[in-house]
């Protein structure tokens, strides 16, 4: 087990600094136009694909740093760069780590090179869980597969909603209902391999903030998967129901119903560290300006009313960067989150980012309400931090319930 520490060594200083001149030198200036656009800036992952960021090796060897800073520190990078962008370049994530934790060796080595392409023809994957009746409540999730033993294939029909990269991924990984009566317990994940028929992009949504990342609606319609797509396989998803079905009976026969709350500890503090990188960059911009603006003959930093909202922005970025460090920590030192701290992590780290990024246009006055400046961006990025992976009421629920003993559902 690593020791909890602060300080960076030798090796994590170079990939930060790496990172850092990525993010400054190719993201930082692709991010009005990206924004403008609204849509996936294929060169920037392409770049990023050639210099090794954009590929499972670089997140893997992040990941298994003993020392847990490894993921937060390559998402605050990033993220300070552009959150829009950075979320292009990191979404495929999201479904590569569906297929780590859940399928078969030969699933891993099958598809997760097919979500990342290569330097020469990127690709993109996508997560599809969220639906529209189902949100918060993953419990109430529609979509189903059912087995057709003859062929030995699975027949997935329903609509998703908010997939990042939902409909231009090579790979989707889906969830569905394969036993309605065990709620969330009765969910499995399936792989959607490309060009799968039946797969279709239903609306593309258009954005308040990261607008360089696609997330748009999957439809569904008697889409046909060979059972070998199953994540984990079949006899693991017939032991994990019979499993299940026991419980339920114990428990009276009453429907599980498990939302979205209880196993994320671990994934939470990455989106804490994407919200510190985007109200870290905000407070940037903030400071130099404070620094250089004069109004009354003097830089407007001189006035205690700005200063002191600079201080106390950067003492929640710092605060918040200490929570994310330490659940990232735990996580990878196999903690137990007995107060929900990647819970925590997110919630206090999402809300400073809305918070220092609306500080950050008051300090730039009218400036900081144009788009010549880059805060009223980082602004409306911040916002979708306190809404996915768990809203904020979510993370307090399960702060709350955490606290008090009870069961998280
Ligand atoms: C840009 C973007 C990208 C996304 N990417 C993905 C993705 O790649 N894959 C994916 O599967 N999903 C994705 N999501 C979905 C995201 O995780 C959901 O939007 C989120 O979980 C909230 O669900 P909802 O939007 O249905 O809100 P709802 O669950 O309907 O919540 C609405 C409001 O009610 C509150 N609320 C709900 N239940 C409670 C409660 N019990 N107590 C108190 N308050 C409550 C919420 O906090 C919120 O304020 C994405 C969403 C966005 C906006």
């Amino acid at each position: 087990m690593a020791e909890f520490t602060m300080e960076l060594n030798d090796e994590q200083r170079e990939v930060r600094d790496w990172l850092h001149g990525f993010a400054a030198d190719v993201i930082r200036p692709a991010a009005a136009e990206w924004d403008e656009r609204e849509e996936t800036p294929w060169p920037v992952i392409q770049e990023a694909a050639k210099v090794g960021i954009y590929s499972l090796d670089f997140y893997a060897q992040q990941y298994f740093d003993p020392t847990g800073l490894g993921i937060p520190m390559a998402m605050e990078e990033l993220f300070w760069g552009d959150a829009g962008i950075a979320l292009s370049i990191v979404g495929t994530g999201l479904a590569a780590v569906g297929v780590l934790a859940n399928g078969t060796e030969e699933q891993i080595g099958t598809w997760i090179p097919q979500m990342y392409g290569d330097a020469s023809d990127v690709k993109v994957a996508a997560f599809c869980s969220s639906e529209p009746d189902a949100g918060s409540d993953v419990a109430s999730m529609r979509t189903r597969a059912v087995y057709d033993e003859a062929k030995d294939e699975w027949v997935i029909n329903g609509t998703k909603t908010w997939a990042t990269n939902g409909g231009i991924a090579n790979v989707h990984v889906v969830v569905a209902v394969v036993d309605p009566e065990l709620g969330s317990k009765g969910h499995a994940s399936f792989i959607v391999p490309p060009g799968t028929p039946g797969l279709a992009q239903g609306q593309k949504f258009k954005k308040h903030g990261i607008r360089a990342s696609h997330t748009a609606e999957v439809v569904l319609d008697d889409v046909r998967v060979p059972g070998s797509c199953l994540l984990g396989g079949k006899q693991k998803l017939d032991e994990r129901l019979a499993r299940a079905r026991e419980r339920a009976k114990a428990s009276g026969g009453e429907r599980v119903k498990n939302a979205a709350m209880a196993t994320f500890e671990a994934s939470r503090p990455a989106v804490g560290a994407m919200a510190v990188g985007t109200a870290r960059a905000a407070y940037e911009v903030a400071l130099d300006y404070a620094r250089t603006r004069e109004q009354f003959g003097r830089p407007i930093i001189d006035n205690q009313g700005v200063a002191f909202q600079l201080a106390d922005m950067r003492t929640q970025i710092d605060a918040a960067r200490l929570l994310v460090w330490r659940a990232s920590w735990m996580a990878v030192n196999g903690k137990s989150f007995t107060a929900a701290e990647g819970s925590m992590s997110k919630l206090f780290a999402s809300e400073t980012a809305k918070q220092v990024t609306a500080q950050a246009i008051q300090i730039l006055g009218g400036n900081g309400y144009t788009r010549e400046y880059p805060v009223e961006r980082m602004h409306r990025d911040a916002a979708i931090y306190t809404i996915f992976e768990g809203t904020s009421e979510i993370q307090r629920l399960v702060i709350a319930r955490t606290l008090a003993g009870m069961p998280i559902r």
